[in-house]
């Protein structure tokens, strides 16, 4: 492959929730075949779901993928020849590509209601049928007004099969029958991914897709796409998906996957790296600790594993592990003071302070992997004990999606959710700062939640109601 043009290649994140593993698992090998060509790589924001993208999320990707050291050649902050770089800063293309493909034949207004549609699914689900859009208006050469409500939805060959070779798991066929005609533009006008993708990756001069196995079966449409367009296809290469040791989907309710919860651990980013190339691909010499630059200089795509690699925690600690001992004690020295979260914590605690070592202790409860505290602590002064585990549910359940996660507008909802229910704000905060911190002193209590992150605050007020479910029974 060194011999080989340099090569495009993209990442292409929706900003929604928390940066995934996923991302960077995709995007060292992106980044391992540009390098390796001396070619690019480029981080495109997919933020058509425009109900579900902010910009918090955003700024976590470039957050995550810096602290990897996956940096991009062309993106939404540093620009480059081929942008916008955020999907929704280009709609008027999507739009006239989609209405190329109607005038053209290859696409067509569609204006079934929701609740045709879902009628439709009834019968076909009670008629044991594969659920599909019948193609009603495939040959009506509908004109929907603007203000008529309609999609836009791709013509599908009705005959044939769509032949392609896939870069890791070579020649894939699929009856055309097998693919719906899919709504390219939805009824908000904002295309789909299967339109926007094409479209991008092809004006952003794309030459390698990487993605997940998941996106395998949309793949058809996406190589008819660029027949209608006339376009040269980007060759693809689908990853085996991540796993939960029970071969489910990596998820987050078996195994935590934001990456920035790896980086609060004190997981190395080098470790992490290498782990994830290794649950995808293997060192030609069988090697299970190599760096970045290794990756780089051997990667080929018939060395991926085509079986789902399980994320396991243990193998990566194991590895963090190895890396840690590999270290130079100067060097292991500058990663262990952890210069961020310190500095973080710095205006909680400096105004208490009265020697160094009171940083110390006041910060602990931040190092805890498990709190250990009495229970008895849970319940504030002249509470009733049986009310701590539902205020405790209730502000778990406020702030598990709540964002962004900052301390100011975290209190506004710790409030309002009190006041709603005529509680007693000071001990409901007092508890929540118990689950929390381990202690009935702490600092400021959102500037704390601030600090230690979503997953651990939920995670610690699931082991307070634990603590207090197993003293009820
Ligand atoms: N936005 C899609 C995702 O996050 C991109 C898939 C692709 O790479 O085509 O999975």
């Amino acid at each position: 492959m060194a011999a080989d043009a340099p090569a495009r290649l993209r990442i292409a994140p929706s900003p929604t929730g928390d940066p995934h593993v996923g991302t960077a698992y995709m995007s060292l090998f992106d980044l391992a075949v540009a390098r390796r060509t001396r070619g690019q790589f480029i981080l495109r924001i997919e933020d058509t779901d425009q109900a579900r993208s902010t910009p918090e999320a955003e700024e976590t990707i470039f957050q995550a993928l810096r602290w990897l050291g996956l940096g991009w050649d062309e993106g939404p902050d540093v620009g480059g020849p081929y942008g916008p770089y955020r999907q929704s800063e280009r709609l008027p293309l999507y739009r006239e590509c989609a209405e190329q493909l109607v005038e053209q034949g290859h696409a067509y207004y569609c204006t079934c209601t929701p609740e045709r549609l879902a009628a439709l699914r009834q019968q076909q689900i009670a008629a044991k049928q594969p659920p599909g859009y019948d193609r009603r208006c495939r040959d009506l050469g509908l004109r929907p007004r603007p203000d008529e409500p309609h999609v836009i939805r791709m013509k599908m060959p009705l005959e044939g099969e769509s032949i392609f070779t896939d870069l890791v798991r070579g020649e894939l066929r699929r009856p055309f029958k097998d693919s719906d005609d899919q709504v390219i533009v939805k009824s908000d006008g904002f295309p789909t991914y299967h339109l926007a993708v094409v479209v991008d990756d092809h004006h952003m001069a794309i030459s390698h897709v990487v993605r997940g196995e998941e996106w395998i079966s949309s793949t058809p449409k996406h190589l008819q796409l660029y027949r209608c367009f006339g376009w040269e296809p980007p060759r693809f290469a689908h990853m085996p998906l991540l796993r939960n040791p029970d071969r489910s989907k990596v998820s987050k309710r078996k195994n935590p996957t934001s990456l920035l919860w790896y980086q609060r651990q004190g997981y190395l980013p080098e470790a992490m790296l290498n782990f994830l190339a290794l649950l995808g691909w293997s060192m030609p010499d069988g090697r299970e600790i190599f760096s970045f630059d290794d990756v780089v200089s051997n990667f080929t795509f018939d060395r991926v594993v085509t079986s789902g690699p399980v994320f396991a925690l243990d193998k990566l600690q194991s590895i963090n592990g190895q890396y840690i001992r590999g270290m130079d004690p100067e060097q292991l020295l500058e990663r262990l003071f952890r210069r961020d979260y310190v500095r973080a914590q710095l205006p909680l605690v400096q105004e208490r302070m009265r020697t160094l070592n009171e940083f110390h202790t006041a910060t602990a409860f931040f190092y805890a992997d498990e709190l250990s505290y009495d229970r008895s602590l849970l319940i504030p002064k002249k509470a009733a004990p049986d009310d701590v585990p539902q205020w405790l549910k209730a502000v778990r359940q406020r702030i598990e999606e709540f964002r962004p996660w900052r301390a100011v507008p975290l209190e506004e909802q710790l409030r309002e959710l009190v006041a709603e229910q005529s509680w007693n704000t000071g001990q409901v905060f007092m508890a929540v700062r118990v689950a929390l911190t381990g202690s009935t002193q702490s600092p400021p209590l959102t500037e704390t939640m601030e600090v230690l992150g979503r997953e651990k605050t939920l995670q610690r007020l699931d082991r307070a109601l634990q603590l207090l479910a197993e003293e009820a029974s």
